[in-house]
């Protein structure tokens, strides 16, 4: 793993410095980055893409491991750096791992081309929830093994019941299973962000309730309902709403348990969003 004497270096060397707006901010703690990579469980030959490489200290781990890397990294300074590292080592693309419709970008799905692959990043704080939560409806993906800000990896975990309980959490619980690696205090990072993060494991679910095809339409609904999370769900529906059994009129939209929400939406015809 690169020391931060080498990460500084590298950029010195080239008159760049970390930049705020793309989420640089460089994992400089070897214990961490272990941890990662041993939830990954990554074995020689498979796929597995890199959002945000940045000098590539995660990006020679995986390499050394035998995957497959494609990395995507939006910084045209630290691209051209790492393809002077690593060369043909890796199939590097350059720009957002995210189209205009916050999908994922054309030249990475050409690069994946249908196979079957793990996310492993320390993610860029801008993309991490859209992209967990596209990649949670994706069959080719067999797991996301990431660094997210803490508050992120609160949400997607978090059970029913409390205020983080929101829809990122049921649409992501509705395909997969998420568990915490490891918690990253801002010093494990340079610069230190101002935030603390968390490693998480984001794995499929073995029988999901929800279809990889329906999946867009499952998290525009529940979007929808939670837009007005201070309501009484019969309120939200209106009260004459055929509601499965064990769902109350009077409960909350955080209190619904993720299958229970797919049974509601299943009972309703599976909407888009609630009219009205
Ligand atoms: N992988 C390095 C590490 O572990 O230290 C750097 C991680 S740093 C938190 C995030 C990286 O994502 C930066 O290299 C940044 O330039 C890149 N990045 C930011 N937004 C991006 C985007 N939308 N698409 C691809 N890469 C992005």
């Amino acid at each position: 793993m690169q020391t931060l004497a080498e990460i500084k270096a590298m950029l010195a060397a080239r008159g760049l410095r970390p930049r705020h707006r793309f989420g640089q901010n460089f994992l400089v703690e070897p214990a961490h980055l272990r941890r990662l990579l041993e939830a990954a469980a990554i074995a020689p030959g498979d796929l597995v893409l890199e959002v945000g490489p940045g000098t590539g200290t995660l990006t020679e781990e995986l390499l050394a491991a035998g995957a497959e890397v494609i990395a995507c990294e939006i910084d045209r300074d630290l691209a051209a750096l790492l393809r002077e590292r690593l060369g043909p080592s890796i199939h590097l693309v350059e720009g957002d791992v995210l189209d205009r419709k916050r999908s994922l970008s054309a030249e990475v799905r050409r690069a994946i081309a249908s196979r079957s692959f793990r996310l492993v990043a320390n993610l860029p704080y801008q993309v991490a929830s859209p992209l967990l939560a596209l990649l949670a409806g994706d069959e080719s993906c067999r797991g996301s093994f990431v660094t997210v800000q803490r508050e992120v990896a609160d949400r997607l975990a978090a059970p029913p019941g409390g205020r983080e309980h929101g829809p990122l959490s049921v649409a992501v619980q509705s395909r997969a299973t998420v568990r915490r690696i490891s918690d990253l205090p801002p010093g494990c990072f340079w610069p230190p962000p101002k935030v603390s993060s968390a490693m998480i494991a984001v794995e499929p679910r073995a029988d999901p309730p929800v279809g990889a095809a329906e999946h867009d339409d499952f998290g525009r609904f529940v979007t929808s309902v939670f837009s007005r999370r201070r309501k009484q769900l019969g309120s939200i529906l209106g009260r004459g709403a055929a509601l499965p059994e064990g769902i109350s009129p009077d409960a909350r939209p955080e209190a619904v348990p993720t299958d229970a929400w797919v049974a509601l939406w299943r009972s309703l015809g599976k909407p888009t969003a609630i009219s009205g």
